[in-house]
């Protein structure tokens, strides 16, 4: 397996991507954090296409944790890694609020994962496999390796995470509007500055960009048809829709 490779990261928060400041077991509030920029940079290094932070909170259901104030936790959380990945790399994530081990939702039932990732496929109008997913979690329990395994993908433990060399991400060249391929050659980050550098305009306008290797293009629009039914649709749009109007008459 090739972390560099991995498109989708799965990761666990607490004793993860977090710890206790108090070296307890619990966090003794929502301050009570310390974020694990170790984890982070490993991250990074992955480059996925995007992160997934899947957390069991059941002190919520059973009274130890307020849910209000954990939302602001978990927020900043995932405000922090996306700050700190880039805007090329989508952040997101679910916590589970009951114990129930029965609900699909709660780890290690993967309901979580699977909104997650069906969604940004949705998004992406592109199908991920699982062998472009990882998941990340500690080994203080079971729960996250059991994740996996249910999932499908591979497991990695996150202090195997902080020893694992990770292949320098690579880069493609791409046209800014539409994000077509320049060349369709991946290069590293140096070779693709100098190609940007070198297709700067004369107004100092650059008209190409870089981004990661694993960034998907949207998909080239289809070809618009000949002009006659675009005459119809004219004399049609007098009829203005609103979003959530009730439906017109005809
Ligand atoms: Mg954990």
């Amino acid at each position: 397996m090739k972390l560099s490779e991995k498109r989708i990261v799965f990761i666990d928060m607490d004793d993860t991507l977090i710890k206790t400041t108090s070296g307890k077991t619990f966090p003794i509030g929502i301050y009570d954090m310390t974020l694990r920029l170790d984890v982070f940079a490993k991250i990074k290094a992955i480059a996925p296409n995007a992160v997934f932070i899947v957390s069991n909170q059941g002190g919520i259901e059973a009274g130890f944790v307020n849910i209000t104030l954990f939302q602001q936790k978990f927020m900043y959380v995932i405000a922090s890694l996306q700050e700190y990945v880039g805007i090329h790399t989508f952040v997101a994530g679910k916590f589970c609020p009951t114990q129930d081990a029965k609900f699909e939702g709660r780890k290690p039932n993967t309901a979580m994962l699977t909104s997650m990732l069906d969604e940004f496929e949705q998004i992406l109008d592109h199908k991920f496999t699982k062998e472009d997913c990882v998941y990340i979690g500690d080994t203080l329990v079971d729960t996250e390796e059991l994740t996996a395994k249910n999932f499908g993908c591979d497991f990695v433990p996150v202090e195997t995470l902080l020893t694992m060399k990770i292949d320098a991400p690579m880069y493609r060249v791409v046209y800014k509007k539409g994000y077509s391929d320049f060349d369709g050659k991946i290069v590293t980050k140096a070779e693709a500055t100098q190609v940007v550098r070198e297709h700067t305009n004369d107004k100092g306008e650059t008209e190409l960009d870089i981004v990661p290797s694993k960034f998907i293009a949207p998909k080239p629009e289809e070809p618009k048809k000949e002009s006659k039914p675009e005459v119809k649709q004219e004399k049609k749009s007098k009829v203005i829709k609103l979003p959530f109007a009730k439906k017109l008459n005809n």
